[in-house]
């Protein structure tokens, strides 16, 4: 399929161009500018100067986790092992079980999508991702190297941090792991350990890290490793968070994860939010939006080893979110955007979820629609999210609502 997006103001990290058309080709951004030439007859849509950002990538969640609310009674915890038991023998868990965990996928899928997050990393062995996140309406990442955790009580995920450290360098893969999250002993070592066993590099991406110390902040500056910050879920299970600001100083690559919602936050916007009061309220400065902007686009895909995401550019996947914003203040925008901004997700090529004023574009696609409610606002999005909800209500046998599917009938 073939199109235009017209008259959008394009956001990245660097620039921002007004006026600017979006040439899309198949899965890819054939061309972008404010000039480009169309050798063909498409279907063309006049954006009337929405913003125009890449699909966000959320770099942390497990997706079989997605229920709500947080779980964790015994607050702060010491290590996540603590807070898991405290998971496993509670009540919500549970009510989660009877859900079927393709629908768990699923809804942490249209958690996403509804924020304009196009690409998730779902933190799992690769055979649970491949039973149950087939019908997920966004992009699961899939291609990493894993260990749970840096401990001996790490759960028993991969073929072992060497070995899968080995296969991500070889294959320009990301390895990804649970690090420092929490204060025991080994906890505390976890860098130091990975760094014993030669798994410090470019490809290490370190999930947490909310005990890292200064002599490992000099480490992952030294390997070039990337840090993946879940703010809300780190402040709820823990009441502290990541170093952030002495890793951002060091140049560290810093992206950000929501976590699941039993810990994490509720959506992408929440963890945006969040971020920057934290920053604010622990150092007294301010993060700025564009940094905040560059965790879930171009440093996103940086840490993921996806180069084909993260820009809207020329070769790149058509992953792009159109927001309403001011476009003299698009990064505030982005920081600022809740349900009612998000006015249209392309994932690949393809619209997937947009508001009303977009239903002529689906029909004219033919991509099959449901009309819904989002928070209130109406919108329509690929795939059945109603049946979706029915599913899981009947598996649960009361009207469970889940604040991050605020989805009604429309
Ligand atoms: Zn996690």
């Amino acid at each position: 399929m073939d199109w235009e997006i017209k008259n959008v103001t394009v956001v990245s990290p660097q620039q921002v161009e007004s006026k600017a058309s979006i040439f899309i080709k198949g899965h890819k951004i054939a061309a972008v500018g404010r000039h480009i030439k169309i050798d063909e007859e498409v279907i063309s849509i006049d954006c009337n100067g929405l913003l125009a950002f890449p699909g966000f990538i959320n770099c942390h969640d497990h997706l079989l986790g997605t229920y709500w609310p947080r779980v964790g009674d015994r607050r702060p915890y010491l290590n996540w092992l603590e807070w898991d038991n405290d998971l496993k023998s509670s009540p919500l868990y549970t009510e989660r079980q009877q859900i079927d965990s393709q629908d768990l996928y699923q809804m942490g899928g249209y958690r996403h999508l509804l924020c304009g997050v196009t690409s998730v990393q779902d933190h799992i062995p690769h055979f649970v991702r491949e039973l149950f996140g087939k019908e997920v309406p966004i992009r699961i990442i899939s291609k990493y190297g894993l260990a749970h955790s840096v401990t001996s009580f790490a759960l028993n995920w991969g073929e072992g941090i060497e070995k899968e450290h080995n296969l991500a360098k070889e294959n320009n893969i990301p390895f990804i792991t649970h690090c420092s999250e929490g204060f025991d002993e080994e906890t505390i070592r976890s860098v130091e350990t990975l760094h014993r066993r030669g798994a410090l590099s470019k490809q290490t991406v370190l999930i947490h890290g909310i005990a890292f110390s200064d002599s490992d902040i000099d480490l992952l500056a030294e390997y070039g490793c990337h840090v993946v910050w879940c703010p809300v879920s780190n402040l709820y299970m823990f009441s502290r968070t990541a170093p952030v600001k002495k890793l951002l100083e060091k140049n560290v690559n810093v992206v950000l994860g929501t976590d699941s919602p039993m810990s994490g936050s509720i959506n992408l916007f929440e963890e945006l939010r969040v971020a920057q009061a934290y920053f604010a309220q622990a150092y007294g400065q301010k993060l700025s939006e564009k940094t905040l902007l560059q965790m879930v686009t171009t440093q996103a895909a940086r840490a993921m080893c996806l180069h084909e995401l993260g820009e809207i550019a020329e070769n790149k996947w058509a992953d792009i979110v159109l927001i309403d914003g001011d476009p003299k203040d698009p990064y505030q925008a982005f920081a600022n955007m809740d349900y009612e901004h998000i006015r249209l997700v392309v994932l690949n090529g393809r619209p997937k979820y947009a508001s009303e004023e977009f239903i002529q574009v689906f029909e004219a696609m033919k991509i099959p629609y449901q009309k819904i409610l989002v928070a209130g606002h109406r919108k329509i999005v690929d795939g059945d999210i109603l049946g979706l909800l029915a599913r899981v209500r009947k598996a649960v046998k009361f009207h469970k609502i889940l604040d991050f599917l605020p989805v009604e009938p429309w």
